[in-house]
C-alpha cells in the first residue's frame, strides 16, 4: 500500500460556559510537532486553572523539545511528557497548601505521518469521525463509567448519579500516574475531536456527529459546538480541539 503523506490542520476553542465563574479548562497544540492536548483542571478555581495550564505547558514543552532534537521515540516521549506534567503539578501542590489536591484530566493526540497515539487520563474524551460516523476512542476514568462496564449501572442511571463527577484517574494528584495510550493509524479525511466533559455532558454523540459533519471551517465547527453546549445549559467549562487529516 502506498504511504501517502498526510497533513494535519487544527483549531480549538475554550469557553467558560454559562454557570461557572472561571474557566479551569486549558488546551494547547503545535501542528509542526504533532502534539495536541486538552486538560480539565480540578481542585478549586485557582488550583484547577493552574493544574490544567501546567499540564498543557509541560506536555507541549517536552514534546516540542524532544521532537526538535529528534531524540527518543514517540510513544515514549508522550509518556515521558505525562510524567513530567504529573511531577510539575504534584510538587507545586505539595509546596503550596492552597493548591493541595489539585489535578487535571488530560486527553492528548500525538501524530507522526499516519501513526498517531491518543493519551488519556480522566474523563475528557477523544472522538474520531470517519465516514461521517463518530466513534469514541477513549474510555472515561470515572466511577460511573466503571460501574457501567461492570454492568452495575445503566447509562441513564449514570447521567443522574450524584457521583458522576468522580474521576478515578487524574494527573498531578498522586506521585505517579499511568495514561491509557492507544495507537492508531490515521486516514485522510479523518477528523479527531478532543474535548472536556463540559461538551459531552451537554451534547449527545449524535449531536456532536452532526456538527462535525457540517461543511464549515474547523474554527466555525468549534464555535458551533460551544454554542450548542451553551444552548443546552453550559453548566461547565467547554473546550473543543479539532484535528483534521488531509
Ligand atoms: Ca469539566
Amino acid at each position: 500500500m502506498a504511504t501517502a503523506v498526510v497533513r494535519y490542520t487544527a483549531a480549538a476553542i475554550t469557553d467558560r460556559g454559562r454557570k461557572r465563574a472561571s474557566n479551569e479548562d486549558a488546551f494547547g497544540y503545535s501542528v509542526e510537532h504533532g502534539i495536541y492536548v486538552v486538560c480539565d483542571g480540578m481542585g478549586g478555581a485557582a488550583a484547577g486553572e493552574i493544574a490544567s495550564s501546567l499540564a498543557v505547558d509541560e506536555v507541549l514543552r517536552l514534546v516540542t523539545e524532544r521532537r526538535a532534537a529528534e531524540s527518543g521515540i514517540l510513544p515514549h516521549i508522550a509518556t515521558e511528557a505525562v510524567d513530567a506534567a504529573n511531577e510539575a503539578i504534584h510538587s507545586r501542590a505539595q509546596r503550596n497548601l492552597r493548591l493541595s489536591g489539585m489535578g487535571t484530566t488530560l486527553v492528548g493526540f500525538l501524530a507522526e505521518e499516519r501513526q498517531a497515539w491518543i493519551l488519556n487520563i480522566g474523563d475528557s474524551r477523544c472522538y474520531r469521525l470517519r465516514g461521517q460516523r463518530i466513534q469514541q476512542c477513549t474510555q472515561d476514568h470515572s466511577l460511573v463509567e466503571e460501574q457501567i462496564r461492570l454492568g452495575r449501572m445503566t447509562r441513564a442511571e449514570a447521567a443522574r448519579s450524584p457521583l458522576r463527577n468522580v474521576i478515578t484517574r487524574a494527573l498531578g494528584t498522586q506521585g505517579s500516574v499511568t495514561p491509557d495510550v492507544i495507537e492508531i493509524e490515521t486516514d485522510p479525511g479523518d477528523i479527531f475531536l478532543l474535548c472536556s466533559d463540559g461538551l459531552t455532558r451537554e451534547l449527545s454523540d449524535e449531536k456532536i456527529e452532526a456538527l462535525l459533519n457540517t461543511p464549515a471551517t474547523l474554527d466555525e465547527i468549534c464555535t458551533q459546538l460551544v454554542q450548542a453546549a451553551n444552548k443546552a445549559g453550559g453548566h461547565d467549562n467547554i473546550t473543543c480541539l479539532i484535528i483534521r487529516v488531509d
